[in-house]
């Protein structure tokens, strides 16, 4: 028998890495088994529309589009930035989520003021991220320490082991909200659109979540999620 939304549809798999708070994470009380955050929510309107039941596999961010590639799951929801290589190797929804990456420091430092001050100094960034990726190519000697979680880089960055942390604005947000000798510099490092991930020519799926991410801007679902989880 199925269970959740799902009544006739069988199941559709998101696949996430839940380490990117208010997107996807874990917690005792999540809205699919112990998942919760904004990605999930707008997933569970996919599946809903569909007639399906949602499932959320959990994984390292760098294994997601491989994962979606060969049919392990059926999208991905992960904060994932739209970019060239990875439209080489899925397909994309429209955009949902402005986005962007941030610096975050410990207060009181004064050796990172803007963006050119990371150059030649030790940054945390998440493996296989766009942080990741424009942390790369900063060159000189700088040097990139890569984690599989935003927060274990933030966690060496609080005991001095890094200088700086480069991520994504939101989790970056909910990190400093944790952490309070931290602080995210002002000016944006990068800029940003997320969206949604199928395997290349699955048209049928991804024509159904561009469906519902249009039906969810305009009968004003996103924007109780994006209070919800956002804005919260
Ligand atoms: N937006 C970033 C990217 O797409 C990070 C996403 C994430 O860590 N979940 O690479």
């Amino acid at each position: 028998l199925m269970t959740g939304c799902g009544q006739d549809g069988g199941k559709i798999i998101m696949g996430t890495n839940a380490e990117f708070e208010p997107f996807e994470y874990k917690t005792e009380s999540g809205i699919v088994g112990n998942f919760d955050g904004l990605d999930v929510a707008i997933a569970q309107e996919i599946a809903k529309d569909m007639g399906k039941e949602l499932a959320v596999e959990d994984m390292d961010f760098g294994s997601l589009i491989g994962a979606v590639s060969t049919g392990k799951v059926n999208f991905v929801a992960a904060g994932m930035t739209i970019k060239p290589d990875r439209l080489e190797n899925a397909d994309f929804s429209d955009t949902y989520f402005d986005a962007g990456q941030v610096i975050i420091v410990k207060k009181g430092q004064t050796d990172i003021k803007s963006n050119e001050d990371l150059k030649d100094k030790k940054i945390g960034v998440q493996e296989g991220t766009t942080g990741d990726e424009a942390v790369s190519e900063l060159g000189g000697s700088t040097e990139v320490y890569r984690f599989k979680k935003g927060m274990d880089a933030v966690l060496d960055l609080n005991n001095d082991k890094i200088d700086a942390v480069v991520i994504d604005e939101m989790p970056a947000r909910a990190f400093v909200a944790k952490n309070e000798g931290l602080e995210i510099l002002d000016e944006p490092f990068t800029v940003e659109s997320y969206a949604i991930a199928v395997k290349k020519g699955d048209t049928a799926t991804l024509e159904a979540i561009n469906k519902t991410l249009k039906r969810i801007k305009e009968d004003g679902t996103f924007d109780e999620l994006y209070k919800k989880y956002i804005d919260a």
